[in-house]
């Protein structure tokens, strides 16, 4: 059998610990022995950030805006106890952050939903897509230490030299202080992709903030959304049976959990780190989501939404064997095959990828899977076995 083929390569991101295990193993039994791998290859792996200062992240990013296309293992984000283990040179940034500084644009996460997985909030019966804006806040904020009696205000100075003072506290002793900022060019083009996604997936928007205390920061989102609505979706919208809605986000969230589901929930950046966490456990694992980036200009970065998966590795570095759940990995490379296929009129690349996923659904839906499902799957007349992850791939591989 020939291989199927594509003509421009793929940006390849290898990542950490038990997501690189796996990386490595998903092209080996899943992806190689029916493609032709057309890769850019960047190492985002600790010790190799490290050997390149993180130059390495930078030209990833770099690559995926070139390319198009690109797919991420999960990476360390190191903190102090990271830098003993590695003996690095230095504390890196996130390389998430380094990226969707880089490459801008919206996370888009949803539930990849298979029967016999319940969620933990029965009434969910569609998924839910969290659409994160990837730019700015805390994530790309100014964090100070005040470390006494201190007068603290922003100062902020125009392109023609003027200058506006703002007084942020009088701090009496001790405390903390943080500067963050967005900017209406990102802010638009996260509720572009936002409205578009929810159009082509013919679901319904909500927009959650926090306009009441935050007026102007949050209150920018808010009108920024409602102005791309008006301009140019409410027709299309209203064509296509679906809906804008904006709501507080305390009053969303009590929202989305007594809902069925079937909407796409734009959160801004930190609001979407902590609810896309929280919506993966609640629909069964956090393995059990796909995620993809996408920028204004169009290029796609596919990844999982959980992390090395640190515990694991440590198992599987002692000569233990691990049941690590690799379903969000296989998705970030299907997802980057099937946009390269699309993108190339590739009908052969396209029907790989959506085999690829349906052997993988296929294959827990008959009874095997990994650990973390194993434990909370029903389903009459099967009873779940549980496979290590090499196992698990090989029994996907000959379902494919
Ligand atoms: P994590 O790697 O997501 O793992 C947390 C726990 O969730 C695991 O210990 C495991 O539970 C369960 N889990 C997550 N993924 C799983 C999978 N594929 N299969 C089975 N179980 C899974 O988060 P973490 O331990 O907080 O972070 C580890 C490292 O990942 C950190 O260095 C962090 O910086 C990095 N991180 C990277 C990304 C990213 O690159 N996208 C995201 C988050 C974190 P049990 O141990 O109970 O089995
Ligand atoms: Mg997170």
């Amino acid at each position: 059998m020939s291989k199927i083929k594509y003509v421009k390569p793929i940006a390849e991101l290898q990542g950490d610990e038990m997501t690189r295990i796996l990386w490595d193993w998903i092209k080996e039994i899943l992806l190689e022995p029916h493609v032709e791998l057309n890769t850019e290859y960047y190492d985002l792996g600790l010790i190799h950030r490290d050997e390149t200062d993180d130059l390495v992240t930078k030209e990833a990013g770099e690559a995926v805006k070139r390319l198009g296309v690109g797919v991420k293992c999960a990476t360390i984000t190191p903190n102090n106890q990271r830098k003993e283990e590695y003996n690095l040179k230095r504390l890196y940034p996130s390389p998430n952050g380094t990226i969707r500084a880089i490459l801008d644009g919206t996370v888009f996460r949803t539930p990849i939903l298979v029967k016999g997985i319940t969620p933990y909030i029965p009434t969910w019966t569609k998924p839910i897509t969290i659409a994160r804006h990837a730019y700015g806040d805390v994530y790309k904020a100014t964090d100070v230490r005040i470390d006494g009696a201190a007068k603290a205000e922003l100062l902020v100075t125009h392109a023609d030299g003027s200058t506006e003072k703002y007084p942020v506290h009088d701090f009496a002793g001790a405390g903390v202080l943080q500067g963050m900022h967005n900017t209406d060019k990102s802010i638009t083009a996260f509720a572009r992709s936002c409205f578009n996604f929810a159009l082509a997936s013919n679901m319904d928007l909500w927009l959650g903030t926090k306009d009441t205390i935050s007026k102007i920061y949050d209150g920018r989102f808010k009108a920024i959304f409602a102005d791309v609505y008006e301009k140019e979706f409410r027709e299309k919208y209203e064509k296509a049976g679906i809906g804008y809605e904006y709501t507080l986000i305390d009053d969303c969230v009590a929202r989305v959990v007594r809902s069925s589901g079937g909407m796409v929930w734009a959160c801004k950046n930190y609001d979407g780190d902590v609810m896309s966490d929280m919506l993966a456990t609640a629909f069964g694992s956090l393995a059990m989501m796909s995620s993809v980036l996408v920028s204004p200009d169009g290029n796609f970065e596919y990844e999982a939404a959980h992390g090395t998966v640190t515990r694991h590795y440590y198992k599987y570095r002692a000569g233990e064997e691990t049941s690590t759940n690799p379903v969000a990995t296989i998705f970030a490379w299907s997802g980057a095959l099937a946009k390269r296929g699309e993108s190339e009129n590739n009908a052969e690349l396209v029907k790989f990828a959506s085999e690829l996923e349906r052997a993988t659904i296929a294959t827990i839906e008959s009874g095997y899977m990994t650990g973390d499902l194993a434990c909370i799957f029903k389903a009459d007349g099967i009873t779940p076995k549980k496979l290590n992850s090499r196992d698990f791939l090989k029994a996907i591989a000959s379902n494919l």
